[in-house]
C-alpha cells in the first residue's frame, strides 16, 4: 500500500486532499485489508429485501462516514466536499486495493448521486443529496433478464395514472440491491421498444409493493450485494421522475461514461495490490536454492504486471483529461476495457507464480482473481466497450 499511496498523494497539489488520502487509506488499511479474506468466506446475503453483512462491516461503514467518504460524490453546495475528479479516482484504486466489492458498491452509489444531479430538479437535490452525504447508500438499476447489454429493450412497464406511475416488472443484477436506500431505475414510459420510450425515476426502499431477493451466489465480488428487484402496482410519484420524460437511458448512459473510469481504477487497485502480494512472495521463496526472482521467466512476468497497471492507469488519466471533451465516451470505454483485463491478466500471472497456493481458494490472490473477473461485466461488458469505441471512431471519420 505505501508506494501506492506515495504514487496517489503525488496526484493532488492541495495538502488538504493529500489529508484526506491519507485519513482514508488508513482506515483500510486498519479496518478493511485485515477483514477481506474472512468477508469473503462469509459474503453478504439478501434476507427479508435487506442485505445482510458480515460482523465486520458495520465498523468499516462508520469509519467511512466518520472520515466523510459518502460527501466526496456531492458538490459544495449540497453539504459534499466537492472532491475533484482525481481523488475520487484515487480513492477508487485504494478501494480497489483493500476490497473490490467495496469499490463497486461506491460506483454504483455514486452513479445515483450523478443520475440525480443530472437531472437537475432543486427539489430533488435538496432532498436526496443530504441524505446521500449522510451515509445512505443509491442504486442504479437497468438490466433486466432480457435486456443486458441492448439497454434500448427495457421492457419494466411503468403506466401513467395521473400525476403518478404504476410500475410493474423487475430488475436484475442490480449491486446495492437491499442496502440502498435510494433506488435510481430507468423504465418503459411507452409499452415500446424504444430508447425514447425510457424514463429515469428514483423510488425510496419502503414503498409499498416493493420488495428484492438475492440471485445464486457469484464467483467472486462477495461482499457486493447483487440482487433482484421487484416491483408489483408500485405508485411512483411524477415528482420522482428525473429529467424530461423519454431521457433515461440518454442519462444514464452520460452517467456510467464516468463509472466506467471509476471501475477501471478498481482493476488498477486490485491489480497492484496483486503485484504488492506477488513481489513479496516471490522475493522470499526458495527453490532450487534460489529465490524465485532469480529466474528470469518469474521476474519478467513481474516486470510485464507492473507495466501492464501502469499502462492502464495511464489510460485512465487520459480519460480523465477527455471528460468535457466529445471524446470522452471511447476514451473511459478504451479505461475500461484494458484496466478490467489487464486486472484479470494480472492475476492469473499472480496465481501462476503461487503456484499450488494460488489455487487455493482462501488465497487473496485467488480470492481478487474471481473479483477481476467480475469486472470484465459491471458497467458494460468486455464486447460494449469495443462497441463503443469503434462508434466513436467512426463518427470521428465522417
Ligand atoms: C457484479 C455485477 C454487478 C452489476 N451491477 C449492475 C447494476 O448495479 N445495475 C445494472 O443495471 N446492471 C448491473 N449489472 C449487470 C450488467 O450491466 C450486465 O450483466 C451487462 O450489461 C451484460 O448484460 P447481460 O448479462 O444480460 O449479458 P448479454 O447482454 O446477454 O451479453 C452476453 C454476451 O454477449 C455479448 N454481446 C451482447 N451483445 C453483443 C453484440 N451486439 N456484439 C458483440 N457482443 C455482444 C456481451 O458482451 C456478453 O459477452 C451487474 C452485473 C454484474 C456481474
Amino acid at each position: 500500500m505505501e508506494y501506492l499511496l506515495k504514487l496517489l498523494r503525488s496526484f493532488h497539489e492541495k495538502e488538504e486532499d493529500k489529508a484526506q488520502v491519507d485519513r482514508f487509506a488508513s482506515l483500510l488499511t486498519d479496518r478493511v485489508i485485515p477483514q477481506y479474506p474472512t468477508m469473503c468466506e462469509a459474503g453478504v446475503k439478501i434476507r427479508n429485501s435487506k442485505a445482510t453483512f458480515p460482523k465486520a462491516w458495520r465498523t468499516i461503514y462508520e469509519g467511512l462516514k466518520r472520515v466523510g467518504f459518502f460527501r466526496c460524490f456531492i458538490p459544495h453546495e449540497h453539504g459534499g466536499f466537492g472532491t475533484s475528479e482525481e481523488s475520487l479516482y484515487s480513492y477508487m484504486e485504494l478501494l480497489g486495493y483493500s476490497c473490490p466489492s467495496l469499490g463497486i458498491m461506491f460506483v454504483a452509489h455514486g452513479r445515483a448521486v450523478d443520475m440525480i444531479l443530472i437531472g437537475n430538479s432543486e427539489d430533488q437535490k435538496a432532498i436526496y443529496l443530504p441524505r446521500f452525504a449522510d451515509g445512505e447508500f443509491g442504486a442504479i438499476a437497468m438490466t433486466e433478464v432480457e435486456a443486458g447489454s441492448d439497454a434500448g429493450a427495457i421492457r419494466f412497464s411503468a403506466e401513467q395514472a395521473g400525476e403518478n406511475y404504476l410500475f410493474n416488472g423487475q430488475k436484475w443484477f442490480i449491486s446495492n440491491a437491499g442496502l440502498a436506500s435510494i433506488y435510481t431505475i430507468v423504465v418503459n414510459t411507452k409499452k415500446k421498444k424504444s430508447p425514447r420510450a425510457l424514463t429515469a425515476f428514483l423510488v425510496e426502499n419502503d414503498v409499498e409493493g416493493f420488495s428484492v431477493e438475492d440471485l445464486p451466489e457469484k464467483d467472486g465480488l462477495k461482499l457486493l450485494p447483487t440482487g433482484r428487484l421487484l416491483f408489483e402496482d408500485v405508485t411512483v410519484s411524477r415528482k420522482n421522475m428525473i429529467g424530461p420524460e423519454g431521457r433515461g437511458l440518454l442519462l444514464a448512459m452520460n452517467v456510467i461514461d464516468r463509472g466506467r473510469i471509476h471501475i477501471a481504477g478498481i482493476c488498477c487497485g486490485l491489480a497492484y495490490r496483486i503485484f504488492d502480494e506477488i513481489f513479496d512472495y516471490s522475493r522470499k521463496r526458495v527453490q532450487f536454492d534460489h529465490p524465485l526472482t532469480s529466474s528470469q521467466e518469474i521476474s519478467f512476468k513481474i516486470s510485464d504486471m507492473y507495466t501492464q497497471i501502469n499502462a492502464a492507469r495511464g489510460l485512465c488519466f487520459y480519460a480523465l483529461r477527455q471528460m468535457k471533451t466529445p471524446f470522452y465516451r471511447g476514451s473511459s470505454s478504451q479505461a475500461k476495457l484494458f484496466a478490467s483485463r489487464m486486472a484479470a491478466d494480472v492475476a492469473r500471472s499472480g496465481q501462476i507464480i503461487l503456484g499450488g497456493r494460488g489455487y487455493l481458494r482462501s488465497n487473496v490472490v485467488s480470492l481478487l482473481s474471481a473479483d477481476a473477473r467480475g469486472m470484465e461485466y459491471v458497467e458494460g461488458t468486455t464486447n460494449i466497450q469495443r462497441m463503443l469505441i469503434s462508434r466513436e471512431l467512426f463518427r470521428a471519420q465522417q
